[in-house]
Parts: C-alpha cells; sequence; structure tokens
C-alpha cells in the first residue's frame, strides 16, 4: 500500500510517529514524520538513497498511535524494492542466509521439511486443516548455538492439534512465506514463494490454515490479501484458533506447578499488526496458577524484540532488547514467554551476553508442557 497525496495531507505533524520510535531515540536524524513530508515532495528523492529506509523496524509503534492512522511502515515497504533498485540495499543479518534459503525455495526446489512431523505424531496429505509451519525446521539447525530446540514449537503444535481429534495437513511444498521478502523490498522472491504456497494450500483442500509464526499470519493477511485478492480459506494465529476451540475439546491443563513468575513479549506482527492481544495471554493464565504478570510496556505499547525480517541488527536493536529483559526483571519474571519464533531467537541471544536469569519460552511448548 502506498499512501495518497490526500492521506498524506491528514497528517497533523503532531510527532507522536517520532516521539513513539524505538529507533527515533538512538539513530541521529532518523524522523517517520520527516521522512513522510520530504518523501510527498519528492517521491524519488533521497528516499530512495537513504539508509533511513533500512533502519525502521516496521514495528508499527507509530502508525498504532498516530491519530490519523497513517500505516508508515506500510508506507516505507512500498519504496524499498526501488531503492534496492538503485543499489541501496539492507544490511542482512546471518550472512544473508535466511535470504538465500528463501530464493532457492522460490526457485521450486523439492524439500524434505517434515520428518520432524511424522515423529511429533499424526499429520495428513489432504484435509480441513493446514499447518503452516513456515521457516522454524530452518531454525531449528540454524540456531542450535543457542541452545534453542525451534522445532519443539512446530512438534507441540501438531500435538496439540492430534491431542484435539486433529491431523493437520504438513506440507513438503509449503515454502517460506515471504514474509521477509516482502519487507526487504524483494516483491519477486515474496510473489513466486506466496503462488507456491496458494498452490499448495489449495492443493490440500483445507478451510483453515493456522500459522504459529505470526509473521507468516501477518504476511497471509496483507501481503496475500493484496496480491490474491480475499482468501478462500480461513486463516488464524494458533494463539487465536486454541482460545476459540479449546474450550469445546476437552483438553485440560495441569496448573504451574511452581511459583515462578510468567511473562508474555507481544511480537509486532501478533499484536500491533494483527490486532490480537488478549488470546495467548488467555491460554498463559490457563496455566499460570495466578503468577502471570505483564511487563511495563505490554499489549498496544509493547518493546519490539529488536529486529525483523534478518535485517539491520544494530545497537538500537541490542538495546531493546536488553531494555525488554530489564523489564521483565524488574516485575520479577523468571520466564518470559513468546509467540514468534524470532521474539525467542532475539532475546535469547541478547541474554546469553547478559547476567540476566531469565527463560525465554516459546508458547506452543509451555502450554504442551502443562496438558494432562
Ligand atoms: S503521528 Fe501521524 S499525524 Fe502525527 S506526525 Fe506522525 S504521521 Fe503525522
Ligand atoms: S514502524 Fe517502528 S521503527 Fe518504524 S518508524 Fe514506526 S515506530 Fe519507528
Amino acid at each position: 500500500m502506498q499512501l495518497s497525496q490526500q492521506q498524506i495531507d491528514f497528517c497533523m505533524e503532531c510527532g507522536v510517529c517520532t516521539g513513539s520510535c524505538p529507533v527515533s531515540m538512538t539513530l541521529e536524524g532518523f524522523s517517520p514524520r520527516q521522512m513522510i513530508k520530504r518523501t510527498m515532495a519528492d517521491p524519488e528523492g533521497d528516499i530512495l538513497e537513504s539508509k533511513d529506509l533500512w533502519a525502521c523496524l516496521s514495528c508499527s509503534r507509530c502508525s498504532d498511535r498516530c491519530p490519523v492512522k497513517i500505516d508508515f511502515p506500510a508506507f516505507i515497504r512500498t519504496f524499498r524494492e526501488k531503492a534496492v533498485e538503485k543499489g541501496n540495499t539492507p544490511r542482512l543479518s546471518h550472512h544473508g542466509m535466511f535470504q538465500t534459503i528463501s530464493s532457492i525455495q522460490a526457485a521450486g526446489t523439492v524439500q524434505n521439511r517434515i520428518q520432524w512431523a511424522k515423529e511429533a505424531g499424526q499429520i495428513a496429505e489432504t484435509g480441513d486443516y493446514f499447518y503452516f509451519t513456515g521457516c522454524i525446521p530452518y531454525y531449528d539447525v540454524a540456531f542450535k548455538y543457542l541452545d534453542l530446540q525451534m522445532i519443539d514449537h512446530a512438534k507441540n503444535i501438531v500435538r496439540i492439534l492430534n491431542r484435539m481429534g486433529i491431523e493437520p495437513v504438513v506440507s513438503n511444498d509449503e515454502c517460506c512465506c515471504g514474509h521477509d521478502a516482502w519487507w526487504n523490498g524483494d516483491e519477486t522472491t515474496f510473489s513466486n514463494l506466496a503462488g507456491q504456497n496458494m498452490k499448495t494450500i489449495k492443493q490440500s483442500g483445507a478451510k483453515t490454515v493456522i500459522f504459529g509464526c505470526p509473521e507468516g499470519y501477518s504476511v497471509f493477511r496483507e501481503g496475500y490479501a493484496q496480491m490474491f485478492g480475499e482468501l478462500e480459506f480461513e486463516i488464524i494465529h494458533i494463539t487465536e484458533f486454541l482460545a476459540r476451540e479449546l474450550p469445546e475439546s476437552g483438553l485440560a491443563f495441569k496448573p504451574e506447578s511452581t511459583d515462578e513468575t510468567i511473562t508474555f513479549q507481544d511480537p509486532c506482527r501478533l499484536g500491533r499488526r494483527s490486532g490480537i492481544y488478549e488470546a495467548p495471554r488467555e491460554l498463559i493464565r490457563k496455566v499460570s496458577n495466578g503468577h502471570y504478570k505483564d511487563m511495563a510496556h505490554n499489549r498496544e505499547n509493547a518493546i519490539c524484540c529488536g529486529t525483523t525480517a534478518w535485517m539491520e541488527c544494530s545497537a538500537c536493536s541490542k538495546a531493546m532488547q536488553i531494555q525488554r529483559l530489564e523489564e521483565a526483571s524488574q516485575i520479577g519474571a523468571d520466564t518470559i514467554v513468546t509467540a514468534c519464533p524470532k521474539c525467542q531467537i532475539h532475546l535469547t541471544c541478547t541474554k546469553k551476553n547478559t547476567n540476566q536469569d531469565i527463560r525465554v519460552v516459546d508458547l506452543m511448548s509451555y502450554i504442551a508442557d502443562h496438558l494432562e
């Protein structure tokens, strides 16, 4: 989406966006308000050469607070492809490994990515429910050095769904959702990935696609909907699905057996970009034995985990991650539960370099551990 001149005219120049932006606090001269003004005056101008184009985390704190609802991340995203064409590219994290994996998948490479699912439980080739696993099998390998068993998130979703009587479709033909390509300004890779995924889902016959990763969910809501129009199947994040279906499922939980304090990291793609705040809290409260506490910044005001789309991991990202860990510490939290694989990775990575003694745990593993 590119904002129209009329929409930009709604900008009251109140500066709430810049005042809310975590990047503006650390990167001198970075101002969403000024970028909108300059860009509308000259759309082919300095924004395409500017590194500020990539510094935005697309965390949506500014757009959520903007009194006239100008979606700054959506606005800036539309300039990224043109900037790449001009040689203005982002600094990729992890040597660009994840962008390479997406490109290989976009080229239609045959994958063997579902061995883990057969170990976890019963899966199907066709059926009403498609579990979209995203890049978790790749993260599992890439982040072993952080002592993270990322694949447990996916295995536990299959286990929970099986306990609810659902044998989800899990497919070798699923590929990266394209979220990162979409936000990296790589529209060609995004459209190739999206086209393949739409074909795979259609062939499965699924009526509902369940996402474990908020990024996959949000790019289907935004990018796929823009590209394909109204989707022919329901899309739902696993936290909303469980909050909706668990009461009728007959599943019960063992309450937390310790006095540990639990808190929740709202992922930007689940919270501010999709409006889902209560479903994960509802699930955590079912098992936390009354020991759940929100951090000072929560829900719409939550602090982002510091980076997205595997790019521009900077001093600002690290400062945000440290601030988040300190906030958790300030409320006496022993465990931060998060519903996003990237939040789990980023907070764990920074925690390893601090003396913070807080566990960062995936929500699905937390829930599965407490199933009766
Ligand atoms: S918050 Fe919205 S209205 Fe205020 S300066 Fe930013 S874009 Fe303009
Ligand atoms: S999306 Fe986040 S990082 Fe980007 S300008 Fe808005 S508040 Fe700043």
